[in-house]
């Protein structure tokens, strides 16, 4: 494979014994690149993962979609005589203590760039005295290898991830089976629920099944479906145009390099392979840029200079409707797009992508401060939709009220140059009305 997906985050020598890889963002078996390099040492592997009790506010819906897809990863690996636990605790200490209990030699991990992912990686690095490396398993060019340092848009990302493209979007190899069948492990599934910490208020959705198996059907049926219509429908909200691959993406349970690979070898027509290309790649791997170069992805730190000023300039502007969080959560505002948005987001876990960017500004416009709206618009976020937690939230919300990756735009009241979307403007993109009916019946 290609080493320069790899890197090491430490300085120790192999030691004897088996290879663990402690899958973490990419939950999958298959098209894993950490999965592949851990077979390439030639040694028995072992794959782990590390289930905490709470984690950045997610809730049982996205926890048990998560745990769905980790059963069936169980059984994938078990199919090719890998062994899988399933840990239960803090991966600062349940992984050292793991590697140590099982003599292994090497640790490898998949790479995320979120500060959580990050802290325990450092702190397992300096705990263990084995080499751990890291795998790009997520981004189809490694994130530290398509750009060393924060891009300011999508303009500046895309000549180098297309530069590179031709050497990363490579077909994968297969995974091995392992000669030994492993022992029997029992991870104890059914009791999980009674340790996590969690708000088992939001429901589980049921429109989207958890797991590979899933997330390829969907794939599928977006290719032979609805790609080619992909560029002209996408933007309106009352059709579903889009792949919904978004939370598969998340939780790794398909990689965006098998997407991008079926997506390339497809019938469909040029343009819309193009445009679809694009929101995967360029936009996708643009988000994960920011979060690993701007140590503040979620806060107005994080924001580009021209942004804070702007904002700051305008922070006394008289808002005219100000709400506070309960209006916001229950989608009891004055505007019945905007509440609309907000409870399809609730409901289905899913709110569309040109809602969310209407929906985010709006928050701007109506909380007292910029700090309380981007906390407002994380918190609601990732408590509902089912690809919360990702870099792709962090960096749209900080698009949508931080200008990151964008431009400044002609001034107003609240906003400054940050750009603006109004309720006329949706009504002349789309049904507005349809639409506050449809998510009514939902
Ligand atoms: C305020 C705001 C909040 C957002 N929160 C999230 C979030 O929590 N999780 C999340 O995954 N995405 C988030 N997005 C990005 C985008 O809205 C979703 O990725 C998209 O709606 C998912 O639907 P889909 O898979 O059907 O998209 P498709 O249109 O089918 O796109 C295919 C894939 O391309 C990527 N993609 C599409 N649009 C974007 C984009 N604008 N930026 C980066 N990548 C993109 C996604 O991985 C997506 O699955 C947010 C955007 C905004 C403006």
């Amino acid at each position: 494979m290609n080493l320069k997906r790899i890197r090491k985050l430490n300085n120790k020598e192999a030691a004897d014994g088996p290879v663990i890889y402690w899958m973490s963002r990419d939950q999958r078996v298959n098209d894993n690149w950490a999965l592949i390099y851990a077979q390439e040492f030639k040694r028995p592997v072992i794959v782990l993962f590390c289930l905490v009790p709470e984690f950045l506010g997610a809730t049982i819906r996205q926890y048990a979609f998560m745990l769905k897809g980790l059963q069936e990863v169980e059984k994938g690996l078990l199919k090719n005589n890998i062994p899988f636990h399933l840990l239960i605790g803090y991966p600062e200490i349940e992984i050292p203590k793991f590697i140590e209990k099982n003599r292994a030699g090497i640790l490898v991990t998949d790479f995320d760039p979120l500060r959580i992912k990050r802290n325990w990686k450092d702190k397992i690095a300096k705990r263990i005295k084995m080499p751990f490396y890291e795998v790009d398993a997520h981004n189809i060019v490694p994130c530290w290898l398509a750009s060393d340092k924060k891009e300011f848009g999508a303009y500046t990302l895309r000549p180098k991830i297309n530069r590179l493209l031709p050497e990363f979007l490579e077909e994968f190899p297969k995974l091995s089976r392992q000669k030994q069948r492993p022992v029997r492990i029992n991870n104890k599934w059914e009791t999980l629920i009674s340790y996590l910490k969690i708000d088992f208020n939001v429901k589980e959705v049921d429109w989207l099944k958890p797991g590979e198996k899933e997330a390829h059907k969907t794939l599928k049926n977006f290719i032979d479906k609805r790609l080619n219509d992909y560029p002209e429908l996408r933007n309106d909200p009352n059709l579903s145009a889009t792949s919904d691959l978004s939370s598969y993406l998340h939780f790794g349970q398909i990689s965006a390099q098998r997407v991008g690979l079926e997506i390339k070898k497809s019938s469909a027509a040029k343009k819309a392979k193009q445009v679809f290309l694009e929101e995967l790649i360029v936009r996708k791997e643009l988000s994960d840029n920011f979060c690993f170069y701007e140590p503040n992805y979620d806060s107005v730190s994080g924001f580009p200079d021209w942004a804070k000023q702007t904002l700051i300039a305008h922070k006394k502007d008289k808002r005219k409707y100000l709400y506070t969080k309960e209006p916001l959560e229950n989608g009891q505002t004055h505007d019945d797009l905007w509440n609309a948005a907000q409870l399809e987001m609730v409901k289905t876990g899913k709110m569309h992508n040109y809602m969310r960017m209407y929906w985010a500004k709006k928050i701007l416009e109506w909380t007292k401060s910029l700090e309380q709206a981007l906390e407002m618009a994380i918190y609601l976020n990732d408590k509902y939709e089912l690809d919360g937690r990702d870099p792709n939230g962090y960096t749209g919300i900080a698009w949508s009220i931080g200008g990151v990756h964008d431009r400044a735009w002609q001034e107003r009241p609240v906003f400054g140059k940050i750009r603006y979307m109004s309720y006329n403007g949706c009504k002349s993109k789309f049904d507005v009305k349809k639409y506050i009916v449809v998510q009514s019946e939902k």
